[in-house]
């Protein structure tokens, strides 16, 4: 017998379409870049890579390999304990096809490498180096791991030239345990954000929170508070979907009304934006979002 939720209607996906989107897909072809915007087939890839009302186009491309050294109860990630070494040719080949590419935004991010002395924070600084050297004009986010709560990891990544310093908090305290891997923990995770907005308090500093794990609204709102607290500038807030069967149940799929509730609370307590919908993702319109709220 399937347990599971029926898919509400708000949650069937669109048809990627848009003139920009077209042309960078087409470019994509010939470069050997690997997004997650294709390979985790994320609705978003038409308003995403097409840009908005400011045309600034966005795409999420993963370094340091794909095999994490965690197990998120979430993600759909290979792990390994010893995933193969980084490609050190990763930062040039990945920045060179970044900038041919014709990308306004880009996010970078990464599975957890528990396995590097470094946690692999050299490798992504030296690809946000090479990318901002061919391209000064490309804004640049980088969305991290908690690199264990090491601080000197953090700084590593504030200080390498990005624009915007990113970490997932995933969910609220309470679930922690249940749903990220036993090493991530909900303290740690504020922590490093925190330690990144006191290296440097001018970067923009960005969360991520997934809803429909069960969590209750008092202890979102408390999650939101936490974050601001830990001078996060930008939050997210989108529907969690189960990867796999063996991954984690959805227990709700939050109403779209529900998630406009939420983008009012962050408002109010001061976020410098909060994109929260269910097909919203860490990385949804974030050149859009951050145009935007620069504008402000
Ligand atoms: Fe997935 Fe990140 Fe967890 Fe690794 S650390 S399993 S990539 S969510
Ligand atoms: Fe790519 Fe993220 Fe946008 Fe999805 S939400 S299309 S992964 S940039």
């Amino acid at each position: 017998e399937d347990q599971r939720l029926r898919l509400p209607p708000w949650l069937k996906t669109k048809i990627p379409t848009g003139k920009n989107f077209s042309k960078l897909k087409e470019q994509l072809r010939n470069l050997n870049l690997h997004t997650v915007c294709e390979e985790a087939r994320c609705p978003n890839i038409g308003e995403c890579w097409g840009g908005g009302e400011h045309g600034t186009a966005t795409a999420t491309i993963m370094v340091l390999g794909d095999t994490c050294t965690r197990g998120c109860r979430f993600c759909s990630v290979k792990t390994s304990r010893k995933p193969p070494p980084p490609d050190p040719n990763e930062p040039v080949n990945t920045a060179g096809a970044i900038a041919s590419w014709g990308l306004d935004y880009v996010v970078l991010t990464s599975v957890d490498r528990d396995d590097l002395p470094d946690g692999g924070s050299n490798h992504f600084a030296e690809t946000v180096r090479e990318i901002k050297k061919r391209n000064k004009t490309i804004l640049v986010e980088c969305l991290v791991p908690d690199f264990r709560g090491d601080l000197d990891q953090v700084k590593t990544i504030v200080d390498c030239g990005l624009d915007v310093y990113a970490h997932n908090i995933e969910t609220v305290e309470a679930l922690t345990p249940f749903v990220r891997d036993r090493r991530a923990q909900y303290r740690q995770s504020l922590k490093t954000l925190k330690a990144a907005k006191e290296f440097s308090p001018d970067l923009i500093t960005k969360s991520s929170i997934m809803l429909g794990l069960g969590e209750t609204d008092e202890q979102v709102e408390q999650t939101l508070k936490d974050l601001r607290e830990a001078g996060v500038d930008c939050v997210t807030l989108g529907q969690y979907m189960q990867p796999t069967k063996r991954h984690l149940k959805v227990v709700e799929y939050v109403t779209p009304e529900k998630y406009l509730e939420w983008e009012k609370v962050g408002n109010k307590m001061g976020f410098l934006y909060v994109a929260s919908g269910p097909l919203v993702r860490s990385s949804y319109k974030a050149g859009e979002f951050f145009i935007a709220s620069i504008l402000k």
